[in-house]
C-alpha cells in the first residue's frame, strides 16, 4: 500500500514518529503541499492523509488509484466527502483527541487575563520592582474567579471539560446547547442563550461552526452581555463578528478577550482584532500539546489499520 501525507508538519514538526504509518505501507511524508502539487504528489497512492490541504472532487477524479482519505483533525471540511463517497472512498477523521488540551488552554487564556502573569514578570525584569516604593505592586487589576459565573456556549466534550475546571475554581457554570444531557446537568445549569449572555462574567465558545452558529457573537448579543465581561474563543473564528468584538473591546464593554482562532487563518494583516484593546490572540494552538498530537497520531494510524482489516472506523461519509 502506498501512503502519502501531504501536510504533516503541524501534526509532527519533528517531535513525533510516523512509524505507525510506515508499518502499514510505503510512506511518503511532505511537510506542506501547494495546490499545484496535490495531484502530482498523490500520484498512484492508495491512501492520502491530510490536515488542511484540500482534497477536491477534481483531485479525487484525477487520482484513480485512491482508496482511502484520512484527515489528521476532527473537522473534515477540506475534503469533498460526497465526491469521495461516489467513488466508494471512505473519509476518516479523528473525532476526539484534544478535549483536555483545549479546555486547559481556555484557562491558560482566562488566567492570563485575570493576572497578566507574563507582563508582571517582564515588569520585574525591567527593574520596576527594584525601584518600587512598596513591597509589591500590580500593573493591571487582578481578578479572582471563585464566585463568578462562566457561560459556556456549546456544551459538548470540550465545553463540559471546561465546565468541570470552572467548577474546581469555584465558578458557577451556565451552559447553552441545543441538546442537553445528564452529564451536562451535573456540571451546569442549562439556560437560554439570552440568559447566558446577560448573566455571565466570563463567556467561552465551544460550539461547532455551522450555518446556524456563524456570527453567533455579534453586536446584538454583545449588547446583552454584562459590562466588563471576559470573552474567550477557542472554537472557530467565524463564530464571532470580529469588527463587533473589536468595537466592544475598544469601548470597554468587553473587559478583555482571548481568541485562539480567527475568521481567516493564518490571520490577515487587516484583521481588526490585531489593533483592538485588551485582546490576546494566539495562532490556533489549543489542540497542539505533544500529548494531544500523540493521541491524534495513534487514532489516525488505527483508522488506516481498521480500513486495511476491512472494518473501517470513524468514517464521516458513510
Ligand atoms: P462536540 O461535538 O463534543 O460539542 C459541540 C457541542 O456544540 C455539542 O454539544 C452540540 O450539541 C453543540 N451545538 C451544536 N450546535 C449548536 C448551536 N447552534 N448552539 C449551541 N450549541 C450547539 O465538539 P467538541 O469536541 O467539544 O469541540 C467543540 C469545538 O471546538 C469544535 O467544533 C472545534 O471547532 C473546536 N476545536 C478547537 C480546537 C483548537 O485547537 N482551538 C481544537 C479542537 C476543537
Amino acid at each position: 500500500m502506498k501512503i502519502v501525507i501531504l501536510d504533516g508538519y503541524t501534526e509532527n514538526p519533528g517531535d513525533l514518529s510516523w512509524e505507525g504509518f510506515q508499518n502499514l505501507g510505503e510512506l511518503k511524508v511532505y511537510d506542506r503541499t501547494s495546490a499545484n502539487d496535490i495531484v502530482v504528489r498523490i500520484a498512484d497512492s492508495d491512501a492520502v492523509i491530510v490536515n488542511k490541504t484540500p482534497i477536491t472532487k477534481e483531485t479525487i477524479a484525477a487520482c484513480p488509484n485512491l482508496k482511502y482519505i484520512g484527515v489528521l483533525a476532527t473537522g473534515y471540511n477540506v475534503v469533498d466527502v460526497r465526491a469521495a463517497k461516489e467513488r466508494g472512498i471512505p473519509v476518516c477523521n479523528i473525532p476526539t483527541y484534544g478535549t483536555t488540551a483545549v479546555s486547559q488552554y481556555v484557562f491558560a487564556l482566562l488566567l492570563e487575563i485575570c493576572h497578566h502573569v507574563w507582563a508582571h514578570s517582564e515588569s520585574v525584569k525591567a527593574g520596576i520592582w527594584t525601584g518600587s516604593e512598596d513591597w509589591c505592586y500590580w500593573c493591571y487589576p487582578l481578578i479572582e474567579l471563585a464566585g463568578k459565573t462562566i457561560g459556556i456556549i456549546g456544551f459538548g466534550r470540550i465545553g463540559q471539560s471546561t465546565g468541570r475546571i470552572a467548577k474546581a475554581f469555584g465558578m458557577k457554570v451556565l451552559a447553552y446547547d441545543e441538546y442537553q444531557n445528564n452529564t451536562g446537568r451535573q456540571i451546569a445549569d442549562y439556560v437560554s442563550l439570552d440568559k447566558l449572555l446577560r448573566e455571565s462574567d466570563v463567556i467561552s465558545l465551544h460550539c461547532p461552526l455551522l450555518p446556524s452558529t456563524k456570527g453567533i457573537i455579534n453586536k446584538d448579543g454583545i449588547q446583552k452581555m454584562k459590562d466588563g465581561v471576559i470573552f474567550i474563543n477557542t472554537s472557530r473564528g467565524p463564530l464571532v463578528v470580529e469588527q463587533d468584538l473589536t468595537d466592544a473591546l475598544n469601548s470597554g464593554k468587553i473587559y478583555g478577550a482571548a481568541v485562539d482562532v480567527v475568521s481567516t487563518e493564518p490571520i490577515l494583516a487587516d484583521n481588526p482584532l490585531l489593533k483592538a484593546k485588551n485582546v490576546i490572540i494566539t495562532p490556533h494552538i489549543a489542540w497542539a500539546p505533544k500529548e494531544s498530537r500523540e493521541r491524534l497520531m495513534k487514532i489516525a494510524v488505527q483508522n488506516l489499520e481498521a480500513f486495511l482489516s476491512g472494518k473501517p472506523i470513524n468514517i464521516v461519509n458513510q
